[in-house]
């Protein structure tokens, strides 16, 4: 995997096609096929990808992030930032600024099962400067990273820049072919970073192997205005056979329906009618705005998917976020893994990557310290859904408090426990590069 080109990568003469230009690569003549070479090359502009990219540029290492769209608006993309997330922004020296941009701060999760409301998480505990789960829109959370990112001359953000295959030689990843609205591209990289989602193009072009542990269930996401009189709690609601979680996003609850897998086509042909009663059924306080739902497509399906690759690399070539293990929604823990994937790769790589000296053993390193948390997290994710949620969904009868839930209502300091899982989960990762260059 070591590269010889030094670290002033970015003066590449790139054939003179491309320059790099105020974090831009500015494609001159779109209809030459033309290539860059440069330190590491990321695939996706998601959680992962963008911290990876903000912690590798911030030790100096040349890095380019590739998003094949064109902004980071996206709906419903998942906007929780746990505790640990906000360590690291600590760490970084960024959480002011992080906190200054609105979001809303959820500090305790209960839950309405049957009709019995329980606290279940108390945050208030938690050995981190923040002791509470901020809500803020994904879009808002990548474009602060981004904003930081950019602040070091080693970073480019090519947005719009899907990439379409890998460039392999003797059985090496050496690059990716990727497309613009300007013409196709070919980037060179010591290093190729696949952190492009749960439909990684990267992990199928590579041919890495996937375990799938299966979901019973999909989750409809939708929003609904709030009332100052529907209370402040972000809270999951179960009665018999339906579960919805809700969470507060000022002024408008931010509702995750939980269906059976693949159900959506049946719900459709019963009525819109039909599944707003439904709602109403979980939820009584929102009968008087239900009728907000007047069509399907602000009604959004999320498949979900429960997988791990079983290998995260090959030569040039890991994988990391969703691209490398695909979380089940439960607990809201995707955007948070990935970000500590981006963390423990970027302290294992930056320094090996800056010196042209990263090898084989560095990649299975990742691996190794990030597969455990990963594992027991999705571990706990499935057991939940197939010991809970597939009984409350496939059932008709009155829900009755689970044992776990009847300890923590009887004995409330355990709920120390379900925040400590949630709020950091399993092997804290913390920033150990440097900031090598001050920013701009
Ligand atoms: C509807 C929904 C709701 C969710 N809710 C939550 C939640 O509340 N809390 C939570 O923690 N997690 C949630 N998740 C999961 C969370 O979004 C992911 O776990 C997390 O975003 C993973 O980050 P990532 O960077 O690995 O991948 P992603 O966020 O998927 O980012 C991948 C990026 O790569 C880009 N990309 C894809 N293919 C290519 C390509 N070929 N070339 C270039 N770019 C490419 C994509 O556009 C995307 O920007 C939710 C997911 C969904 C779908």
């Amino acid at each position: 995997m070591s590269g010889n080109s030094g670290n002033a990568i970015l003066k590449f003469p790139v054939q003179n096609e491309h320059e790099f230009e105020s974090n831009r690569i500015k494609i001159v003549n779109p209809n030459v096929r033309s290539h860059i070479r440069i330190r590491c090359c990321i695939a996706g502009g998601g959680p992962a990808g963008m911290m990876l990219g903000f912690l590798l540029a911030r030790a100096g290492v040349s890095v380019v992030v590739l998003e094949k769209h064109a902004d980071f608006l996206r709906d419903f993309r998942g906007d929780t930032i746990h505790p640990s997330t906000l360590e690291v922004m600590h760490e970084l020296g960024i959480l002011q600024d992080f906190l200054r941009r609105p979001h809303q701060e959820v500090r305790e999760l209960g839950g309405q099962i049957g009709d019995e409301y329980v606290s279940l998480v108390d945050f208030s505990h938690l050995p981190t400067h923040c002791r509470f789960l901020a809500l803020m829109p994904q879009w808002d959370f990548l474009d602060f990273l981004a904003s930081h990112a950019k602040r070091y001359p080693t970073f480019k953000l090519e947005m719009q820049g899907e990439v379409i295959d890998l460039l392999q030689e003797e059985g090496r990843v050496v690059g990716v072919r990727a497309k613009t609205p300007n013409g196709p591209f070919e980037i060179r990289a010591d290093l190729i970073i696949g952190a492009d989602g749960r439909h990684s193009v990267v992990r199928e072009k590579a041919e890495l192997k996937v375990d799938n542990f299966g979901a019973p269930m999909d989750v409809l996401w939708f929003r609904v205005s709030r009332q100052p009189s529907d209370g402040e709690q972000t809270l999951g609601r179960i009665v018999k056979g339906r579960m919805m979680v809700m969470l507060n996003r000022g002024d408008y609850w931010q509702c995750a329906y939980l269906i059976r897998k693949g159900d959506f086509e049946q719900i459709k042909q019963k009525g819109l009618e039909a599944f707003r009663d439904d709602i109403v059924s979980v939820t009584p306080f929102l009968r008087d705005r239900v009728d907000e739902l007047k069509a399907w497509e602000p009604i959004k399906l999320l498949t979900v998917l429960v997988d791990r690759l079983q290998k995260w690399y090959r030569p040039g070539l890991l994988c990391i976020g969703d691209a490398a293990h695909a979380m089940s929604p439960i607990g809201g823990v995707g955007i948070n893994l990935a970000i500590q994937d981006a963390v423990a790769a970027a302290n294992i790589l930056a320094d090996r990557l800056s010196r042209g000296t990263a090898t084989m053993v560095d990649l299975e390193r990742v691996q190794w310290r990030r597969e455990f948390p990963t594992r027991v997290t999705q571990g706990v994710q499935v057991f939940i859904q197939d010991r809970l949620i597939q009984r409350i969904l496939g059932s008709n009868e009155q829900v009755r408090l689970p044992w776990p839930v009847k300890l923590i209502k009887r004995w409330p300091f355990l709920r120390r426990i379900p925040a400590r899982l949630l709020g950091v989960g399993f092997r804290a990762e913390h920033v150990r590069t440097p900031e090598v260059s001050s920013g701009r």
